[in-house]
């Protein structure tokens, strides 16, 4: 809904040159394009940002989404969430709320987003369930916090959290930028993988846990988006059409805007919708392997920022000519490993310090700083 955000994460998976796209879709556009959605049979509507609180229209749109028969998912900060706005979100028929942390400290939580917003995302969160929403937390794991999992999981326990989101930072946006600062080592990942299993088995149903692993640690890559162009249409704050939400960085692909072209029209015919959906556009070793229905070649964004080539084989796949290139990231994480483990002061990798997601920042990497 918007590229605006209170917070400057370190791991935002926003577009690096969001300064470029700042001409936000207006009321009267993203009702359009609900109705338009449900027309064409979309039943979930996901509003994301950005931080969607910085519309005033936030509620006048759910309102629209839930009158139109959406499923209306409100992923936030929390920042801006008050008891008011909770309140006429809910007259307005959102149906579930997903709130981000950053850590379980607020040292971490508030270096990694550059904001003081610890102590306001635990206030935020009673709220959420004063409102009787279920609890739905998630947080974004990387080499600063895998160490806090099972910190992460008792605070998401005591704040009644029916549903946890344990998600391996993924590498595109600022995570890209910032991938060699983020990039955890193996042991750190299968050290938390066990930790969660352990939770599992104590906790039971009382709160479902996700555990995300980062596709570079493993040798088939994800099915991306279930499959280019296949069941996911996202729609940017400015109107561009994505197949997927990193889309609009693959070089070449001319994304169709909804101003202009009708959500029917870009779904079944939009050149960017063809591009990569079904398995005809594959490459080798793709094209003849018996998996392809399983994961069609996995994601189109990983192959473009590993490879510079956004139609080969993700190099995720340990079939892929291009697979070192992952190993490559990976290494380098394991070389600067410990920088900032929890008994140590925080302080940035010093071979990669961190890049925090400001205006500022996008304006230098997109070029557009004078
Ligand atoms: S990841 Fe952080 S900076 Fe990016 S949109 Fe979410 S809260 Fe904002
Ligand atoms: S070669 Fe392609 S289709 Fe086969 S497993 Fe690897 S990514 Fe999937």
């Amino acid at each position: 809904m918007t590229y605006r955000c209170p917070l400057h994460c370190a791991f935002c998976s926003n577009p690096v040159d969001y300064m470029r796209h700042r001409q936000e879709l207006d009321s009267a556009q993203w009702r359009q394009v609900l109705s338009q959605a449900r027309a064409l049979g979309a039943a979930q509507l996901g509003l994301s940002g950005g931080e969607p609180l910085l519309r005033d229209d936030l509620e006048d749109l759910v309102g629209h989404a839930r009158q139109l028969g959406f499923y209306t998912n409100l992923i936030t900060s929390g920042v801006g969430l008050t008891d008011a706005r909770l309140g006429a979100l809910r007259a307005a028929g959102l149906d579930h709320i997903q709130l981000s942390f950053q850590d379980s400290t607020r040292e971490l939580n508030d270096f990694l987003s550059s904001t003081r917003t610890f102590d306001l995302k635990q206030r935020v969160a009673r709220l959420i369930k004063a409102h009787g929403y279920p609890m739905v937390l998630n947080c974004v794991l990387h080499r600063h916090n895998l160490a806090h999992v099972g910190a992460i999981i008792e605070m998401a326990l005591q704040m009644g959290a029916e549903y946890l989101e344990l998600a391996n930072t993924q590498y595109y946006g600022w995570a890209w930028e910032n991938r060699l600062g983020l990039m955890p080592t193996e042991e750190q990942l299968r050290t938390a993988e066990a930790v969660v299993a352990t939770y599992r088995a104590r906790i039971g149903k009382r709160c479902r846990i996700l555990y995300v692993v980062p596709d570079y640690f493993e040798k088939r890559p994800k099915k991306c988006m279930n499959g280019w162009g296949s069941v996911f249409l996202g729609v940017a704050p400015d109107g561009a059409a994505l197949p997927c939400h990193a889309a609009r960085m693959l070089p070449g692909l001319t994304l169709p805007n909804v101003r202009t072209q009708s959500l029917h029209d870009i779904w079944y015919h939009s050149e960017a919708f063809q591009r990569f959906r079904g398995t005809a556009w594959m490459p080798e070793p793709c094209r003849s392997c018996d998996e392809k229905e399983r994961d069609l070649g996995g994601c189109r964004c990983q192959a473009w920022l590993l490879t510079g080539d956004a139609g080969r084989t993700d190099p995720v796949c340990d079939k892929s000519p291009d697979h070192a290139s992952v190993h490559a990231v990976v290494m380098h994480g394991r070389l600067a490993d410990h920088p900032l483990a929890p008994h140590r002061p925080l302080a940035p990798v010093p071979e990669a310090p961190l890049v925090f997601r400001t205006d500022a920042a996008s304006l230098r990497l997109s070029g557009m700083a004078r």
